[in-house]
């Protein structure tokens, strides 16, 4: 545990351990970042009254997979009243993480393993995936996420996926999900294209995709259970396959940050020099100037195209598995964001809590009214392509703002990864099966070496070198006090978009 000393007096602190080194151009990352508290000062100095109060950073933590990103490190908490800085969520709007359980055995889906790899390339890669939806369906996502599609689907509408959405409870399902599934928002700003016409059922859209980069649908086992009476109350036992997703808001979360980002600019007073960093803020009062209303409702509108896009990719993956294995129980454990901002009340003061490649990790008494009132939130870390993932309770533990680290972290940067390794890549692409949209065992694939490179390259970006090791993390966020490890989940295959 660091505190890193700074001009401004703001409360930084950095989680890390020996194995976990803490990189130079992070930290320079992170001193660079703090500088919003100068640009902040001097918008509020010519515009007091566009603030509803005297804007704050209340305190910043980073957490143990803390790296270099595009302005602002991936595992920032920051936590701010009277601003918000919309670039402390990443571009990737509710990128996140979903986990399931289900009534399969290890060794019995490893042995189809064949048949549910071809399964999965339909489903998810060759229009095997049917998620018609009509202009109100999708008014009512982004306006409402899941609870809005509960709200608005009814049982008689079930094709495709619809029919597997219909088998889910909705109580149980909005209560395992951060926030219900639901940022509700007021309006729409210029998602047009992706609404389509009243009265028309489209079927092109992009709901049910993984994303590029390191978002995955994986199959795992659960290797060892490490909290025994967690895991039992979560209904997990070794030998049991579990069905991790991981991705966001894909070319919908892209274009709301463009919207909101050019907003922000615009607000920017004239006369104050732009941040040299590009980090902007914006002032929230919401009784004075509607540009914090717009930001909310966008990134909502965002937020909760992600929540349906994981529920649809975890349904296709339950489709999948029952086209192999025949009828199969597929039960949410939890889904929770780690782009994002959390409103919460601290002494009256409304605060924001912005995280960025950090995944919120509350203790029992911030999750009274859920199935996690017991024993805290779960809390998804992955490892990487090929290596365990990891399940935990969270403790809300103040000194990371009830979060934890959300990764492995990358170890080498992607163009890092394409030099060497050669052996390492080859062994790896033997013995581990990826199921990409680009089918290696097929002929005239195999002879096509243009496909072949770049999806070989894409694959090596992401493959397990790449990514530090996730046992000194998990290690780091157990000693710290930041969760509990309840069980070690191992791949048995990944989807990679
Ligand atoms: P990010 O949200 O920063 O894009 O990625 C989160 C984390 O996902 C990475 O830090 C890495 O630890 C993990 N990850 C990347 N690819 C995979 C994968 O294919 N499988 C698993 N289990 N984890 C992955
Ligand atoms: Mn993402
Ligand atoms: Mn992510």
């Amino acid at each position: 545990r660091l505190t890193l000393d700074n001009p401004y007096g703001i409360d930084v602190t950095i989680f890390a351990n020996e194995k976990v080194p803490i990189e130079p151009a992070a930290v320079r990352e992170l001193n660079s970042m703090l500088t919003l508290h100068e640009t902040v000062e001097a918008v509020h100095a010519v515009m007091p009254d566009r603030f509803a109060e005297v804007p704050l950073i209340r305190n910043v933590a980073l957490t143990p997979d803390f790296h270099k990103a595009s302005g602002i490190p991936v595992g920032t908490v920051l936590e701010t009243s009277g601003f918000v800085v919309p670039q402390a969520i990443g571009n990737d709007i509710n990128c996140g993480m979903r986990l399931h359980r289900t009534n399969l055995d290890a060794d019995e889906v490893k042995q189809r393993a064949d048949e549910l790899e071809t399964a999965c390339r339909s489903m998810f890669f060759e229009a095997g995936r049917r998620i018609p939806m009509a202009w109100e369906h999708r008014e009512a996502m982004l306006l409402s996420g899941i609870e809005g599609l509960f709200d608005v689907v009814d049982a008689s509408f079930d094709e495709g996926m619809w029919s597997y959405f219909h088998r889910t409870d909705r109580e149980d399902t909005l209560s395992r999900i951060d926030r219900n599934g639901n940022l509700q928002a007021g309006n729409i700003y210029g998602l047009e294209s992706l609404l389509g016409k009243p009265g028309r059922i489209s079927r092109d859209s992009q709901i049910g995709s993984i994303g590029g980069g390191n978002h995955f649908v994986e199959f795992q086992r659960v290797e060892r259970i490490l909290n025994g009476q967690v895991a039992h109350a979560w209904g997990l036992e070794a030998g049991m396959v579990t069905v991790m997703v991981h991705t966001g808001s894909v070319s919908v979360g892209y274009a709301c940050g463009s919207f909101y980002r050019s907003k922000v600019r615009e607000v920017h007073p004239t006369g104050i020099s732009h941040p040299e960093n590009g980090i902007y803020v914006l002032p929230i009062a919401p009784d004075v100037d509607d540009t914090g209303a717009i930001f909310w409702d966008t990134m909502s509108n965002a937020a909760n195209f992600a929540f349906a896009n994981r529920m649809f990719l975890g349904l296709m993956a339950w489709a999948s598995l029952e086209q192999c294995l025949g009828e199969t129980t597929f039960d949410l454990i939890y889904d929770a964001p780690h782009n994002m901002i959390w409103k919460e009340d601290k002494d009256g003061h409304e605060t924001y809590v912005h995280r960025k490649g950090a995944c919120p990790a509350r203790g029992y008494d911030a999750m009274a009214d859920t199935p996690f009132a017991h024993y805290g939130e779960p809390v998804l870390v992955p490892g990487s392509m090929g290596a365990s993932s990891y399940l935990l309770a969270g403790n809300g533990f103040a000194g990371t703002n009830q979060s934890a680290a959300h990764g492995a972290g990358r170890a080498v940067s992607r163009g890092a990864s394409m030099k060497g390794f050669e052996r390492e890549f080859e062994a790896f692409m033997r013995q581990f099966r990826v199921v990409t949209p680009v089918d290696f065992r097929r002929q005239e694939i195999s002879q096509r070496r243009d496909i072949m490179q770049k999806k070989l390259a894409e694959l090596r970006q992401e493959a397990p070198f790449a990514y530090k090791g996730i046992g000194p993390v998990i290690e780091t966020i157990k000693d710290a006090g930041m969760a509990r490890p309840v069980a070690e989940l191992r791949p048995i295959m990944t989807v990679k978009g």
